[in-house]
């Protein structure tokens, strides 16, 4: 067993991996633990890997739309090949449905300002763009046991935004073993099958971590990357009460169901975010289509213990969400069974991550993705290498957050938007929209 390390990153999900890569090229000797039997088996594997790009904040639009370039650079970013395969990006455009819940002006000056390209879809356009689909409002989302759920739907919805680069990763898990072995063929390390227990400290800064079977690893960084772990991480590291944002465990949904007859998803279908139905919508693999739900107020909200939640497809939520996707596809057969996936969102306080260092010295925060960092761990990863390597070297970035100039688009991020003690972001949808 390792003893000792530069960096010790705790997680090896997508975020995880991507930050290996990155702390590898400048040089660090990193060993990310995990307590899974291989990479991206936690969270990660079960995410949508949705690509898109409206956020309700700049900084949001910023790293989703700079995240681009990598799905559509992947090999190049990987860097070899990976014997296990390739994650493929499926390019399909995403289609953002305008609607009451999302503010679309708001959307668009930061759509304006970051320069991400994309096309204004009235409602003819988009009928004749996905023809199986009502486009009446059935505003707002509702649970089928509301004597309202069939009433006869409002007006015509207005129209859409369409962004040609999104689509989604099909196979989140390979895309991060992908990463892994890239950040292998740097000289990072991996360890699985074992649990961080402790985050060994003394009074001045982190001096390591102790695993499930006693061992103990020296390291002077220590990088919380948890996952929907992350603030049992924190609370081992004694700074529940120092964060200002906290982060809990989210139980969400993900339903899985056949087209229309005739429909083929996999040729004709976009990735589409429908809140006025409470849903985001994508093809699936086998031309089925996947749906979750984008939070509407109507669904109860489950926290849980990420060490003891239900994995089961609820009959209840099924349900609710694959009869309120039948109302936007009057079409889509209904299956008897509930088919789908169950995961944790890691969800912050205003649903935006935390990209910090801590009070501790040599201890950072990769933490509170709300659902929504899939897309730009690759971004997140070389920005949070980056500021590691700053704050290590003395700069003072709770004096003055980090501004990161983003490498592929040349735009700058003030890095203070992710910090620990932030106010609430009151621009945030407060949902899985970030
Ligand atoms: C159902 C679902 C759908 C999603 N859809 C999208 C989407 O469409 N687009 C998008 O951009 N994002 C999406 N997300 C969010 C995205 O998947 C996450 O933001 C991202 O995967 C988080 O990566 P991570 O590396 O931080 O966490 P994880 O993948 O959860 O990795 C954390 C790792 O830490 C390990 N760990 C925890 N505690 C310990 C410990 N004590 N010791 C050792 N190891 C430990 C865990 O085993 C785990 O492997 C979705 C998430 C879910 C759950």
């Amino acid at each position: 067993m390792k003893k000792s390390c530069d960096v010790l990153i705790i997680g090896s999900g997508i975020i995880g991996c991507c930050l290996a890569l990155e702390l590898s090229k400048m040089n660090y000797q990193t060993l990310n633990v995990d307590f899974q039997p291989t990479a991206g088996a936690g969270s990660t594997a079960n995410s949508c890997g949705n690509v898109r790009f409206y956020y309700s904040t700049y900084n949001g639009v910023a790293t989703a739309y700079e995240s681009a370039w990598y799905w559509h650079n992947w090999k190049k970013y990987i860097g070899m090949t990976d014997p296990r395969g390739t994650a493929e990006y499926h390019n399909t455009g995403s289609v953002f449905i305008k609607n009451q819940v999302l503010d679309w002006p708001k959307v668009k000056i930061n759509f304006d300002k970051v320069g991400v390209r994309y096309e204004e879809w009235d409602l003819a356009r988009l009928q004749r763009k996905i023809p199986v689909c009502d486009f009446h409002s059935f505003y707002p989302p509702k649970r089928p046991e509301d004597p309202d759920f069939n009433q006869a739907p409002g007006g015509w919805l207005e129209g859409a935004c369409y962004t040609p680069e999104s689509g989604y990763v099909g196979d989140p898990q390979l895309a991060t073993q992908n990463v892994e072995c890239a950040a292998k063929a740097q000289g990072a390390e991996f360890i699985y099958d074992a649990r961080v227990i402790e985050i060994r400290r003394d009074d001045e800064r982190v001096r390591g971590v102790t695993l499930d079977d006693g061992a103990q690893i020296d390291a002077s960084i220590v990088v919380n990357v948890a996952g929907p772990h992350s603030f049992k991480i924190t609370e081992m590291a004694g700074l529940s009460s120092a964060n200002e944002i906290k982060t809990r465990a989210l139980r969400h949904e993900v339903h899985v169901v056949p087209p229309p007859e005739g429909y083929l998803p996999e040729e004709k279908g976009y990735h589409t975010n429908d809140a006025d139905i409470g849903a985001y919508y994508r093809p699936e693999a086998g031309n089925r289509i996947l749906t979750g739900s984008v939070d509407p107020v109507c669904d109860p909200k489950e926290w849980v213990d990420p060490d003891n939640f239900n994995r089961e497809v609820s009959e209840d939520q099924w349900k609710a969400q694959v009869y309120r996707l039948a109302r936007r596809i009057p079409d889509l057969p209904i299956p008897n069974r509930p088919s789908g996936i169950v995961d944790l969102y890691d969800v912050s306080d205003d649903w935006i991550p935390i990209y910090d260092k801590s009070d501790l010295k040599g201890y950072y925060q990769v933490i509170g993705t709300s659902g929504n960092q899939f897309k730009t761990a690759p971004v997140v990863g070389a920005m949070m290498a980056e500021l590691i390597r700053q704050v290590e070297n003395g700069y003072d970035h709770d004096a003055r957050p980090l501004q990161y100039k983003l490498p592929h688009m040349g735009l700058t991020i003030d890095t203070g938007a992710f910090h620990r003690n932030r106010k609430i972001n009151r621009d945030s949808s407060f949902s899985v929209v970030g």
